[in-house]
């Protein structure tokens, strides 16, 4: 079902076209004349190559460029961008096009000038990212209240979207059992009992949220930045359909964000009591995604927490 008066996402991402070279993309947005006269490496990221283009016609352009296998990567960043921009709330880069190169695939985009930051900015990514939480979510999804019409990744992990009334339900079933079946060579039979004990036990500590919220998803330090104003910009997400208090976790998880972000934040959203307890549950997904992807340098930390709300259960 489409919610009345919402743009439709998936009208919007028809609208980013899919071009069977990068010149065909660079003339596609700057005109048949244009042609790129210089690739500049920018670094920070962590799954793709990255570049500031310089075109003939003194345009600068973004670019994400991986192997022509991970081109469904493409699809999913802009299928994110594309329902974060149609909430209203935040800002995040134009996409411009995506597509295969003879050796490549990627995504072209409007490269932000990042400014030093505003002022205030912590506090308007606290205010907007409150706004986009308490967006209405009914246009993303034709069935269920939680997940997403596709799939995605989250860094280069994949992640499961399938659609669910429950956000238990979705939180165990396509966040922490995908994880943790990925996970069970790091395990011994104690802790793949613990674990299937956790899952069988969510409820006592997880909620049914009152309003479900677009999530950014992938919420680090690394996947915000300053526009040209000095104002926040929402890039790289792994978009779906959840509880709030989901994406905040997430920003305390590597250090947490300036304490201006979360006063601003929780000003300007009801939360539920007792978040606190539940932070470390929501992180162990990210930090079995980092076991998964990285290696047993985050085992111990995932061992703590299961053995946490499972003692506790
Ligand atoms: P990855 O998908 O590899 O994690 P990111 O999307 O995080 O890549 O981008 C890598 C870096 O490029 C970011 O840390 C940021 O500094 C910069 N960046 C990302 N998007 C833009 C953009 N639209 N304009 C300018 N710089 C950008």
């Amino acid at each position: 079902m489409i919610g009345d008066g919402m743009d439709p996402i998936f009208d919007e991402m028809k609208k980013v076209p899919v071009c069977s070279s990068l010149s065909k993309a660079v003339s596609l947005v700057c005109g048949s004349e244009a042609v790129i006269v210089k690739k500049q490496p920018v670094h920070g990221g962590d799954a793709n190559e990255a570049y500031k283009l310089f075109l003939s016609d003194g345009t600068t352009l973004f670019l994400k460029a991986n192997t022509l296998s991970n081109i469904d990567f493409f699809r999913a960043e802009s299928e994110g961008i594309a329902a974060i921009r149609s909430t209203g709330k935040i800002r995040v880069p134009t996409i411009y096009a995506r597509g295969k190169d003879s050796s490549f695939s990627f995504l072209l985009m409007e490269y932000i000038d990042s400014g030093r930051e505003h002022p205030d900015f912590w506090e308007k990514l606290g205010f907007d990212l409150a706004s986009m939480h308490k967006a209405d979510t009914v246009q993303f999804l034709s069935k269920g209240k939680y997940g997403f019409e596709s799939n995605n990744y989250i860094g280069a992990g994949k992640q499961k979207n399938t659609p669910k009334d429950s956000w238990i339900e979705f939180f165990s079933e396509c966040r922490l059992r995908p994880q943790f079946m990925l996970a069970e060579k790091y395990f011994d039979s104690t802790i793949i009992k613990s674990a299937d004990r956790l899952l069988n036990n969510l409820d006592k500590f997880l909620f049914e949220p009152k309003r479900p919220s677009l999530l950014h998803g992938d919420l680090w330090s690394g996947n915000f930045m300053s526009d040209e104003s000095g104002l926040p910009v929402l890039i790289d997400p792994a978009v779906y359909i959840g509880c709030n208090e989901a994406d905040i976790a997430m920003t305390e998880l590597f250090g947490g964000f300036d304490r201006r972000f979360y006063d601003a934040y929780f000003d300007n959203i009801d939360m539920v009591p007792g978040y606190e307890e539940r932070r470390e549950l929501y992180n162990l997904y990210h930090l079995l995604n980092h076991l998964n992807l990285f290696g047993s340098a985050y085992l111990s930390a995932v061992y703590r927490i299961i053995k946490k709300y499972v003692t506790t259960s």
